[in-house]
């Protein structure tokens, strides 16, 4: 996606040779034109897969999941990384660990809201070593349901999530590919 890339030049900071920051747009402000561009851009990839329902994990995740979920004309699910004291009923739980934090965190959804019967398409922020990605396709998979696509922001390329989950047979769309980072220089892979 060719806004989303320049945006990431003009705004992207390298913070380390494996960590890119977009707080400006994407992590923390959030820029709603983008956003929703973002969200078309999936549901026109994705759209002929008979989706019932976005997945992603909070919060980064979900403002491209909603705009997608939109889109599409379904509901959207967020996991909580902590179980509310509201979440009472049974709730699907798998541990992540967390690339950004370097900690396990536990991530939640309600059975209620994830069906046997659903085509799931799961959406994140960030593709880094996949492990955010594979924890929520598990929990589709605990509930009984299929993942049918993968929607990624920005892939790092050159860390191995993505080549774990194309591996595993998921079907992953990354609007921005990564090469490399280094040099504070952030190189992409449809720009070779
Ligand atoms: P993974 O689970 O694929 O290892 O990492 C993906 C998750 O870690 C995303 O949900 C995202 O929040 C965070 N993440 C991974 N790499 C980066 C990065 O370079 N920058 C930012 N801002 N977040 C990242």
């Amino acid at each position: 996606m060719k806004k989303l890339i320049n945006r990431i030049k003009t705004d992207g900071r390298v913070v380390s040779d494996g960590v890119l920051k977009v707080d400006s747009f994407l992590n923390h402000q959030v820029d709603p034109q983008l956003t929703a561009e973002m969200g078309k851009a999936f549901a026109s990839y994705f759209g002929n897969r008979k989706i019932t329902k976005v997945l992603t994990l909070e919060s980064s995740g979900i403002p491209p999941a909603f705009t997608a979920a939109m889109e599409l004309g379904v509901p959207m699910v967020f996991a909580k990384k902590q179980k509310p004291m509201t979440m009472k009923e049974d709730v699907w739980v798998e541990r992540v660990f967390s690339f950004t934090k370097q900690i396990e965190n536990e991530i939640h959804i309600g059975k209620a809201f994830l069906a046997a019967s659903d085509r799931v398409l799961i959406i994140d922020d960030f593709l880094a070593h996949g492990e955010a990605a594979l924890g929520l396709a598990s929990i589709v998979k605990q509930a009984g349901a299929e993942v049918v696509g993968i929607g990624i922001v920005i892939e790092k390329a050159f860390q191995e999530g993505g080549e774990k989950l194309r591996n595993a047979g998921f079907d992953v769309l990354s609007l921005a590919r990564i090469k490399s980072l280094t040099n504070q220089q952030v190189r992409f892979i449809d720009e070779e």
